[in-house]
């Protein structure tokens, strides 16, 4: 039965201008089980035969029969499937894969026909062709010959039907040319049919039949039984015409095995992949820092705010316009103690206390200290969380008699009296006696302020006896309850104007802040801020990526040729792009799960050495994750297209 039929094959190669007829109008019939030795000089076409009859290249015209299947008409994946499971292929340069072992450059072809799990037939097959105790070997540890040996164990891994040779024996010595041929021929004798491409007279007298070609035309085609040649036991009935285009399935095996040869390749060249990792690396490790920083910085303004006390509004005299100019210029509205009772008496509001502040100069004993004043309203350390910490704070008779006591901060009281106890002692605030009753509870700083710095005092004290003001600076509200701040923020305004006698709204001279507005405020500030500050790592990460295509691109390139060979076992495109793909996105995961651990090392060093609130989150350690892992293919899939377009026999003859 005939296994290959062709009729009329042309194939023309264009270098730039020049078009070269390299197969004119070739016809050539081979029967199953055949041994055909294609001969001609050197550049007459033999070799492009032999890959048309492989689909390592396609014809202009003409037509090609495969076991009875007409093959013009197939698409990429049944070419790549054919080239698995139907042929097999032995080349002149045994292209071996350098990083695999025998057994795993035997097995190769295995994967690509959905059969990834071995059963032994790597170590048969090697035993077959003498080479078992050479099994854990690399490629580069055998001689020519038993390299050769090697790939024609490959190219039977699969049980192909044909096995297509092009100068099998061409880089060999003569024994093991012998060898070589003794193993074709032993082949053919079992029922395959073998084409073999050479210009060794010598060698031809292993095959049955010899076909001649000069200049792109088939000159001879004779049955010449050589010396060498014995006749196999009988041809072949007939194929199984199914096993020509058989669907291989994807296991989980396959996919262990392509992670396999990606880290075998980034093992490989293990200062390039450690560079190109070291951008991904850098950049999630500065995405996690900066995402901890952000979260960090958040948590610390909401801590020290919420430290000021909740529902708090405060009403502070003065105007500020956007634009610049103001109208009710000089009306600036001085609020009085009086105004300060007034706004306690509101429905909406729970407690009113009045503030006055300035520096004080305070000694105690020998030790000098420069701090802020503050003159407070009975109710300061409800609304402002702030219940000493020690002692206790002044009393309504404290106010009204306007006694010098006074509650002091902690930072006050450590610079002061080191570890000494503060209660009970008298110290000077600007030349004034006061007896501290109090130490205030630590609150941290807020930013740059050290809210701990202070010392707090009756209103009236602070007003009359030290700092000389008739009015008070601002008034802190504590609203009922916080669904009532806007009404309450509406009563104020309006009593403030009918006690102020403002009409016109618009000489407004003084403002309400909202702290809930103000934390608002602040946590939006936080929060683009760490998006700026995440978006400019991630942006490093995306240069981290650029890096890796850059790498894979070289890669590629560099790895041409195995491409090739890869095609011409059996690869489809899809198998090319997933190999490539697993590299790069390994690459990309190695590089962030070393960034997720380098960035959070850094980051704890970081709350731990310079005391910066920070704060790790799950959330964006996967987040991270995942995005390094779609970096990886993103910049994996333009390597990996680039590589599996080639066109097997094109990837094959780079140089
Ligand atoms: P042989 O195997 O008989 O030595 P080939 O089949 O390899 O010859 O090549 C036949 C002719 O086609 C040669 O003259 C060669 O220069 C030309 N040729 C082969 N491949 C290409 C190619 N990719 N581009 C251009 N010319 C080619």
């Amino acid at each position: 039965m005939k296994i290959i039929s062709i009729k009329n094959l042309s194939k023309t190669y264009n270098t730039g201008k020049i078009s070269f007829k390299a197969l004119d109008n070739v016809s050539v019939e081979v029967e199953s089980g055949e041994f055909v030795a294609i001969m001609g000089p050197s550049g007459s076409g033999k070799s492009t035969l032999m890959h048309l009859m492989g689909f390592l290249d396609s014809p202009d015209s003409g037509s090609y029969t495969l076991n009875g299947v007409e093959t013009a008409k197939l698409s990429d994946d049944e070419y790549a499937q054919l080239r698995s499971g139907f042929i097999g292929f032995v080349f002149q340069q045994f292209h071996l894969l350098p990083r695999e072992n025998t057994v795993e450059n035997v097995e190769l072809p295995l994967i690509y026909a959905g059969k990834p799990e071995s059963h032994g037939e790597g170590k048969k097959l090697l035993a077959e062709v003498g080479l078992i105790a050479k099994e854990s070997n690399m490629p580069n540890e055998l001689s020519g010959g038993e390299r050769q040996r090697v790939a024609i164990a490959r190219s039977l891994v699969n049980n192909p039907e044909v096995i297509l040779a092009d100068e099998p024996t061409g880089n060999l010595d003569s024994k093991s040319q012998t060898e070589i041929m003794q193993l074709l021929a032993g082949l053919n004798k079992k029922g395959k049919t073998v084409i073999m491409v050479t210009h060794d007279e010598e060698v031809s007298e292993y095959a049955g039949r010899i076909v001649r070609i000069r200049d792109g035309k088939i000159v001879s085609d004779t049955v010449n039984k050589g010396k060498f040649y014995e006749e196999p036991p009988g041809f072949k009935a007939g194929i199984d015409s199914a096993k020509s285009i058989a669907k291989p399935v994807i296991s989980r095996i396959e996919f262990v095995d392509y992670i396999r040869q990606a880290f075998n390749s980034i093992m490989g060249n293990k200062l390039r992949s450690v560079l190109s990792m070291l951008g991904i690396l850098i950049g999630v490790a500065a995405v996690i820092a900066m995402l901890a920083l952000g979260q960090g910085a958040k948590d610390a303004i909401q801590k020290s705010l919420s430290s000021l006390g909740t529902n708090l509004l405060t009403v502070i005299p003065g105007n500020i316009r956007m634009g610049g100019v103001s109208l009710g210029t000089g009306t600036v509205t001085r609020f009085t103690l009086q105004d300060v009772d007034e706004l306690a008496k509101l429905p909406e509001v729970k407690f009113t206390s009045g503030t006055v502040s300035g520096r004080g100069q305070i000694v105690y004993q020998d030790k000098n200290w420069s701090t802020q004043v503050q003159g407070v309203g009975e109710n300061y350390p409800v609304m402002r969380n702030s219940v000493p910490a020690f002692g206790s704070f002044y009393t309504e008779n404290d106010m009204r008699t306007r006694n010098r006591v006074c509650i002091i901060g902690q930072t006050v009281a450590t610079n002061l009296f080191g570890d000494a106890d503060p209660l009970g002692q008298q110290i000077k605030i600007n030349r004034t006696s006061f007896k501290v009753i109090g130490v205030l509870p630590a609150k941290g700083s807020s930013g740059w302020r050290d809210q701990d710095d202070v010392i707090v005092m009756p209103l009236t004290t602070a007003m009359f006896r030290l700092l000389g003001k008739e009015y008070v600076d601002s008034i802190d509200v504590q609203v009922k309850d916080f669904s009532m701040m806007q009404d309450a923020q509406d009563s104020i305004t309006a009593l403030l104007r009918k006690k102020h006698k403002i009409t016109n709204p618009d000489d407004t001279s003084f403002q309400i802040m909202n702290m809930a507005d103000i934390q608002k405020t602040m946590t939006d500030t936080a929060n683009s801020m760490s998006l700026l500050l995440g978006f400019i790592a991630a942006i490093s990460l995306v240069v981290g990526g650029v890096g890796i295509m850059n790498i894979m691109l070289v890669s590629v390139t560099e790895r041409t040729r195995e491409i090739g060979l890869r095609k011409a076992i059996g690869a489809k495109r899809k198998d090319i792009m997933t190999q490539f793909i697993i590299e790069s996105v390994l690459m990309t995961f190695i590089g962030g799960v070393a960034g997720i651990i380098f960035g959070s090392s850094a980051t704890l060093l970081l709350s731990a050495v310079a005391k910066w609130t920070t704060s790790i989150s799950l959330v964006s350690v996967v987040g991270v994750t995942l995005f390094s892992i779609g970096v990886g293919v993103v910049f994996g899939i333009l390597p990996a297209q680039k590589a599996a377009q080639l066109n097997p026999i094109d990837a094959l003859r780079y140089e």
